[in-house]
């Protein structure tokens, strides 16, 4: 390239999308086209008037037969080029990852989300099974929220819900997840831990949050909150569905004795 300004399109057949290259005076372009012997023209553009030096491809095969310099000069350049592109892979990977886990927890909680359980559950129910360990689940549904809302606004509302999820997820093993399920439901995830385990986890938990005292802007505490908590363990052939609304049933037996308590 001797004077102007070229523009070369992706390399749409190596599934490239990572925008078009800019070619300055002084570089040169279509090297990697001789080396594949794949030629496209059409993907090359002046942006300005442009001059080039044309060297056909028999002539690049030729000088790089005689001269070593000039083979060493185009492996460096590729080599350059490859770590240029290797670059731009690592960056687009760990932003792939950082949305990943933006979008498998919750905004307001720092929990897990429904899409991560709905990912995650089957696979630790098929290794609880083929292992032959134990899995247990709580689910944990908050007393009275609606009314906690309606005398204490919405604010309030999320403040606590993020309180209340801080004081589960501190209580737990870091073995164990920490799901919000939906609205002010939760979910503990409890890995190789039996059903009596599990009841006496629970029975922590539902302690801790009952003594919680929650300060959302340093001045005023919010008043007490308390849940009610169902325990299940995966049965023997039984899936995560099963699993679940186990889990469920037993959160519904704790609301109708009376809630802030356990039920197995
Ligand atoms: P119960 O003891 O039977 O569980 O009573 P409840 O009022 O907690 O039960 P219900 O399911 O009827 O109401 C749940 C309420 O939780 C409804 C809604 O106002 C509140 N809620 C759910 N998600 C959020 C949230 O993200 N932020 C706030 N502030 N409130 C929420
Ligand atoms: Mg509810
Ligand atoms: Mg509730």
């Amino acid at each position: 390239m001797l004077s102007g300004l070229l523009e070369v399109a992706p390399d749409a057949h190596a599934g490239d999308d990572s925008g078009t290259s800019r070619i300055l005076p002084g570089e040169s372009a279509g090297e990697q086209a001789v080396l594949d012997d794949a030629v496209n023209l059409a993907a090359m553009t002046a942006v300005e008037d442009s001059e080039l030096l044309i060297v056909e491809p028999e002539l690049v095969w030729e000088l790089i037969d005689r001269s070593n310099v000039l083979a060493r000069n185009l492996l460096r350049l590729m080599s350059f080029r490859i770590r240029a592109a290797n670059a731009l892979l690592r960056r687009r990977q760990k932003l792939g990852e950082f949305y990943r886990q933006l979008s498998l927890n919750d905004g307001l909680t720092g929990l897990y989300n429904r899409a991560w359980l709905n990912e995650m559950l089957p696979k630790l129910v098929a290794r609880a099974s083929q292992d032959g360990s134990p899995l247990s689940l709580v689910m944990i549904d908050l007393d009275h929220f609606k009314r906690f809302n309606d005398t204490h606004g919405h604010v309030a509302g999320d403040a606590a819900l993020a309180a209340a999820a801080s004081v589960i997820r501190g209580a737990l093993r870091p073995s164990d997840f920490a799901v919000r399920y939906g609205g002010e439901e939760m979910m503990a995830v409890l890995p190789d831990t039996s059903a009596q385990l599990a009841t006496m986890v629970a029975e922590r938990l539902c302690q801790r949050l009952r003594e919680a005292v929650v300060f959302p802007d340093m001045r005023l505490p919010l008043p007490h909150m308390t849940g009610s908590f169902g325990v299940a363990s995966l049965a023997p052939g039984a899936d995560e569905r099963v699993l679940v609304a186990a889990a469920d049933a037993a959160l519904y037996r704790a609301k109708e004795a009376g809630r802030d308590r356990v039920c197995f």
